[in-house]
C-alpha cells in the first residue's frame, strides 16, 4: 500500500506464489513439514552449504549465531555500525559487547579491515561483517584476521543473497556465495528483501558442530533422535539445553521457495538498474555511487548515493518526494541511538559522514529504466 509513483521496492509477487500458499492450506499441514525441510534443501544447494536452518527472521538467525558460538558476558564482537541494529541488539541481549569499526570509505561502506586489526583484543570472539546493499565486504582480509587471532566470523548476509565473493586479485574464497565464507551466515526473507516472505530467515554454516546446536536451539533444545538412540520410545523426547522457538512455518517456506526460484533473474535485473544508475550519474561529480565498480558481482539489493554534504542529501529527498518518488537512508549510525550514544564512544568519521549524507534510492525488480533516467535527472539538478 504506497501513494508513491515510484516507490522504493514492490514485491515480486504473482500467481505462483497464490499457488504454492493454497497447496500449503490444501494440506492441512502447517508448520514442522515437507516445505521447510525442501526450502532448507534448495537454499543449502544454491549455498553449496553443508547446512541450511530456516527461521523465522534474520534476526533469530542471528541471535542462535551468537549462542552457536557461546558468545556471552565479556566477550566483544567486532561490527559495522552503518548496519540495521538487529546484530548490534542481539550482541548484547547475548550479554556480549558491540565493538563498532568504521567502513572502507564512503563509495565502500563495509567493515575496513585495517580497523578490525586494530580493535581486536583477547575479549574478541566474533566478527560480524555486513555486505552493504548487496555488495561483499572484504572477505579475504577479513577472513585471514579471523583465522590468525581465532575469532568466529558471522556474516551479516541480509542484503547479498544470491551474490558471490569476487575477489579482483582472485584470492579466496573467491566465488564462494555470501554467507558461506565465514562460520555462519544469516538471511532475512522480510518483506522488502530481494527473497520476501513476509518474516523468515535462513542461518548457513559449513560446520557440523555448530549445526548440531543450532538444529537443537531452534527448537527448545529438543532432541529427539538421542532420546530415540537411548531409550527405543518414539514420540517422546529430551531437552539437552535451553533452547528457543525460532522456527519458520509451512507458509512461508512455500512462498520462500517460490521467491528462491525467481532469485537470480530478479537479481540480474536489478544489476542493470544499477548501471543505467551508473550511468545516469557519471558526470555528476557531486554524487558518489556506493560500489559502483562491482555491479556485476551484486545482489542489488539498494541503490545508494553519497551526496557532497547533508544539505544536498536533503535536497534531492525533498525534491524526489515532490516528483512522487520516495527515497530512505539505509542506515543511520547505529552509535547515534539513544540506547547506544555514549556507551560506545569510538568516533567513526566515515561512519558519520556516510550516514549523514546517503539516500537509497527505487531498486526493484520491476523498475522501469524511464524511472531510473526521472531519477538521475532529478539528482544531477540537486545542489
Ligand atoms: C533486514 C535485515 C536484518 C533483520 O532481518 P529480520 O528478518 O527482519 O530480522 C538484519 N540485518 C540486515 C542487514 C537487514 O537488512
Amino acid at each position: 500500500m504506497t501513494d508513491w509513483r515510484v516507490p522504493l521496492s514492490v514485491l515480486d509477487y504473482g500467481v505462483e506464489e497464490a499457488e504454492a500458499a493454497q497447496r500449503v492450506i490444501a494440506s492441512k499441514w502447517l508448520s514442522m513439514g515437507p516445505e521447510v525441510a525442501a526450502f532448507e534443501r534448495e537454499f543449502a544447494q544454491m549455498q553449496s552449504a553443508r547446512h541450511a536452518f530456516a527461521v523465522s527472521s534474520a534476526t533469530a538467525a542471528l541471535h542462535l549465531a551468537m549462542h552457536a558460538i557461546r558468545l556471552g558476558s565479556g566477550d566483544e564482537v567486532i561490527q559495522p555500525a552503518i548496519n540495521f541494529v538487529a546484530a548490534a541488539n542481539m550482541t548484547l541481549l547475548a550479554g556480549a559487547t558491540p565493538v563498532f569499526a568504521d567502513i572502507c570509505s564512503l563509495a565502500e561502506p563495509t567493515l575496513d579491515p585495517g580497523h578490525v586489526e586494530r580493535l581486536i583484543t583477547p575479549r574478541t570472539k566474533a566478527i560480524v561483517p555486513m555486505h552493504y546493499g548487496g555488495n561483499l565486504a572484504r572477505m579475504s582480509e577479513l577472513r585471514e584476521l579471523c583465522k590468525q587471532r581465532g575469532v568466529a566470523m558471522i556474516e551479516d548476509s541480509c542484503h547479498a543473497v544470491g551474490a558471490a565473493y569476487h575477489d579482483p586479485q582472485g584470492r579466496e574464497p573467491h566465488g564462494v556465495m555470501a554467507g558461506s565464507i565465514g562460520d555462519l551466515g544469516t538471511f532475512s526473507f522480510y518483506a522488502n528483501k530481494n527473497l520476501a516472505c513476509g518474516e523468515g530467515g535462513m542461518l548457513v554454516t559449513n560446520r557440523d558442530d555448530l549445526g548440531e546446536r543450532i538444529q537443537m536451539m531452534r527448537s527448545h533444545g529438543m532432541t529427539r533422535s538421542s532420546w530415540e538412540r537411548h531409550h527405543g520410545r518414539p514420540g517422546s523426547y529430551d531437552i539437552a539445553l535451553a533452547g528457543f522457538n525460532y522456527r519458520l512455518d509451512e507458509l512461508h517456506a512455500a512462498l520462500g521457495r517460490v521467491q528462491l526460484a525467481k532469485l537470480l533473474a530478479g537479481n540480474q535485473r536489478r544489476q542493470q538498474l544499477l548501471a543505467r544508475y551508473r550511468e545516469g550519474l557519471r558526470d555528476a561529480e557531486r554524487w558518489t555511487m556506493v560500489f559502483a565498480d562491482q555491479i556485476e558481482h551484486s545482489s542489488g539489493h539498494l541503490m545508494v548515493a553519497v551526496a557532497a554534504s547533508a544539505e544536498m542529501r536533503a535536497n534531492a529527498a525533498h525534491a524526489l518526494r515532490e516528483a512522487g518518488i520516495q527515497s530512505s537512508m539505509h542506515y543511520p549510525s547505529i552509535l547515534e541511538f539513544s540506547g547506544f550514544r555514549g556507551r560506545f564512544p569510538e568516533p567513526l568519521a566515515l561512519t558519520h559522514q556516510f550516514a549523514s549524507r546517503a539516500i537509497t534510492l527505487p531498486m526493484h525488480p520491476g523498475l522501469r529504466a524511464e524511472q531510473v533516467d526521472e531519477i538521475t535527472h532529478i539528482l544531477r539538478a540537486v545542489e
